[in-house]
């Protein structure tokens, strides 16, 4: 502020002896009469003031220029921020989420009331990296993932919990529902035609555990519940989905 201040003397220093310059000068070079002298301070300020207001507005156009071009980057920067963020909560080949995200995505989710887990696991996946290649398997994995996100609405999350595993949460309680959208996952993999890179049609599908209706207990609980299921579902040949309640489950 201070140094305002003193800029502002320094020009009112300058204005005012250019002022009596340019006045005693204009006196002397045009010999007017006392009358017309009156007349000189508005020709001298007519000469001094617009140079300083031109030089003052173009300095104040020039930093509000600055300053929107500031703001844009900020909002661009705010931007790819926000992006990289998300970013680092995903699983970068499938887009879900990872596994740490999920598991705090489920916790807030369920606190929110009752909603119910699944567990996908891709059938024999490492007979399809051994016999298509690596290549074709991360393709399975992201077809798996595609077919997982056509389910998941508001109030769900899902997410890639290991190398061919896949965990999803319902904000649905009823296990007659949760067993229907876990089939519809189920049927849409199994019938997703996928192709090597040379040509060969790869069988793709999955088994689903999962438990539904879950509020109280802790996630690792309700995971081993979810687990359980899921080993159910193999013993019953893969391709296929067991969901439960809690209830049903003890009983
Ligand atoms: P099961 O039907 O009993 O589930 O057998 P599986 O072959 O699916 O299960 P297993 O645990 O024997 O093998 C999982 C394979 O998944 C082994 C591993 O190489 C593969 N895998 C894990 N992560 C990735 C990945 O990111 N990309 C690819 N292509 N393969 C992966
Ligand atoms: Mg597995
Ligand atoms: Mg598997």
């Amino acid at each position: 502020m201070s140094k305002v201040i003193f800029k502002c003397i320094l020009v009112t220093i300058v204005m005012s002896a250019s002022c009596v310059v340019i006045t005693n000068a204009i006196r002397d070079a045009i010999q007017a009469p006392d009358g017309l002298t009156h007349y000189v301070p508005i020709v001298c300020l007519l000469l001094i003031a617009p140079p300083i207001i031109f030089l003052c507005l173009r300095q104040s156009e020039k930093l509000r220029r600055t300053l929107t071009e500031l703001n844009g980057v900020m909002a661009e920067l705010e931007d790819t921020h926000a992006k990289l963020l998300e970013e680092s909560l995903r699983d970068n080949m499938t887009g879900l989420l990872n596994r740490e995200t999920f598991f705090s995505r489920m916790d807030e989710l369920r606190r929110q009331g009752p909603g119910s887990l699944l567990i996908v696991d891709a059938d024999h996946f490492k007979k399809i990296n051994d016999t298509h290649g690596h290549y074709t398997g991360d393709a399975a994995l992201i077809a798996i993932a595609h077919c997982i996100k056509r389910y998941v609405r508001e109030g769900d999350c899902a997410g890639r919990i290991g190398g061919e595993e896949f965990a999803i949460f319902l904000g649905i309680a009823d296990d007659t529902e949760v067993s229907a959208v876990a089939e519809s996952i189920r049927a849409e993999v199994s019938d997703f035609e996928l192709k090597s890179a040379e040509g060969a049609q790869v069988p793709l599908s999955v088994r689903i555990g999962g438990v539904a209706g879950v509020a109280a207990g802790t996630i690792k609980e309700h995971f081993r519940a979810a687990d359980r299921r899921l080993y159910e579902a193999k013993r019953r040949g893969r391709n296929c989905v067991s969901v439960k309640s809690p209830v049903k489950n003890t009983a």
